[in-house]
């Protein structure tokens, strides 16, 4: 009999240890995965860019952000209603790029009119605002205010609008990049196509190095959700 407890006794221990260990590799694997990146882009929609940024996009399996022109999504809205049915997020980054010298009203009226085109194609009010070259003046600030608009600028700015090479883009975001990093990208401005090729090297390496690739709003909501 006791030869039978002694067994029992063994086997639960060995049970209870090895679930452990199977806890520890469960929570390794969910600490890696808290690890959230969010890729996005900038100034399209483009005809030709927006489309091949986002079959690659979709190779992988991610998801991005794009932060388009009013303007340019009255032009090609087609790329930009294949990035809204695949799931992608869209959000506001004025109507013509053209934010400085403009009083708050001005502002105001012209993001309203970009966000008016977004929901008529998506169904959904752009909540997040990125100001165009990471300037946000007294005057923007105060019509992102009044709107009720979230500006969000970037971490890592990959440089593809400078012509970088593919290689040297994945390079400089691989040597810096760390968890919860917002990436520019741009869709409209990316010569030679060296942005979707240099996207083709740096998501399954990030997706290899553990990170989940989100959107800005899944990554502006796990971060307030720390808080
Ligand atoms: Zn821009």
């Amino acid at each position: 009999m006791k030869r039978i407890a002694f067994t029992v006794l063994l086997l639960v221990l060995v049970l209870f240890s090895s679930s452990l260990s199977v806890l520890a590799e469960v929570s390794d694997v969910i600490g890696e995965h808290m690890e959230m990146i969010a890729l996005t882009f900038d100034d399209g929609p483009h005809p030709g860019n927006t489309g091949r940024i986002l079959d690659v996009l979709n190779k992988y399996g991610v998801r991005g952000t794009f932060f388009v022109l009013g303007c340019n999504a009255l032009y090609y809205p087609a790329p930009l209603k294949r990035a809204i049915r695949e799931g992608h997020e869209i959000e506001n980054h004025s109507f013509d790029h053209k934010t400085m010298n403009k009083s708050p009203a001005e502002l105001a009226d012209e993001i309203e009119r970009t966000a008016g085109i977004i929901s008529s194609l998506s169904g959904r009010r752009s909540r997040y605002f990125r100001p165009p070259e990471g300037k946000c003046p007294p005057a923007l600030s105060e019509a992102l205010k009044t709107l009720g608009y979230e500006a969000v600028f970037w971490t890592i700015d990959s440089e593809d609008w400078r012509g970088k090479s593919p290689d040297r883009i994945v390079e400089s975001v691989l040597g810096s990049v760390r968890g919860n990093d917002v990436i520019l990208f741009h869709d409209y401005t990316c010569p030679n196509g060296n942005t979707v090729l240099a996207l083709d090297k740096l998501i399954p390496e990030l997706l290899r190095r553990g990170y989940r690739l989100v959107t800005v709003e899944e990554l502006k909501n796990k971060t307030a959700s720390l808080n």
